[in-house]
């Protein structure tokens, strides 16, 4: 992959996968976007404190057999508290899914897929409670890695719906980060862990799905030591 320099300190910079868009300059902590060949200076990241959370880039994991590393993370804030979602390179990258995300909440900790798009809807049309059928090309993603994902999958329920804002963005990620910009999401539960989140974006609605497992079950390794965890 080509080299890039920090346009800020001309510091090397790390664009180790394919689908990263995005990256936080490791010695200045800028944000740099890349445009194919040129870079964009997005201006400086604060630096999250985050004493509490054993994830770190860098962080290794395995799910169902499939190693992935941690190269990057957001964390996003709503009006009760916050999330953190971690961009995964997968060692083993399919057609469907060709990289992943670990969303991690107060303690819980979600594998989802590289999203699918689904026709545009609106967040209005969603409430808690509500079934929620699951896209039968879902269906058939879900099952390609374990057939226990579909068994209940026409019992998602939306548990929650809310809004966030992106406010801290760490190490590589495969879009351009945006301040600015408010995630509307959906999170769906099934009976058996199987996950499922819907973003409604101003353009377009995604779709990730994916699992809870317990801490233990990803088998982490380089993880920051975290007093009293
Ligand atoms: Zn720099």
């Amino acid at each position: 992959m080509k080299d890039f320099l920090c346009p800020q300190c001309g510091a090397g910079l790390k664009f180790t996968t394919a689908y990263a868009v995005s990256t936080v300059c490791e010695f200045c902590n800028s944000l740099v976007v890349r445009h194919d060949l040129n870079l964009e200076l997005l201006g400086k990241e604060a630096i999250l404190q985050d004493d509490l959370n054993p994830l770190q880039v860098g962080t290794r994991g395995v799910f169902k057999k499939t190693g992935f590393s941690i190269k990057g993370g957001v964390r996003l804030n709503h009006h009760e508290g916050f999330w953190q979602e971690w961009f995964l390179e997968l060692d083993s990258p399919t057609r469907d899914s060709r990289y992943a995300w670990l969303a991690q909440a107060q303690g819980e900790y979600q594998f989802l897929f590289e999203p699918v798009e689904l026709p545009r809807q609106s967040a209005s049309e969603f409430q808690v409670g509500a079934t929620v059928a699951v896209p039968s090309e879902v269906e058939k993603l879900l099952g390609k890695w374990s057939s226990s994902l579909v068994k209940n999958a026409d019992a998602f329920k939306a548990i929650d719906i809310r809004t966030a804002q992106m406010t801290h963005f760490l190490g590589q990620l495969p879009w351009a980060p945006d301040k600015n910009r408010q995630r509307t999401v959906a999170e769906l539960s099934s009976t058996d862990d199987a996950k499922m989140t819907i973003e409604f974006g101003s353009d377009k609605t995604l779709l990730y799905y994916g699992q809870v497992l317990d801490f233990e079950d990803f088998k982490f390794q380089n993880l920051k030591e975290v007093k009293g965890w």
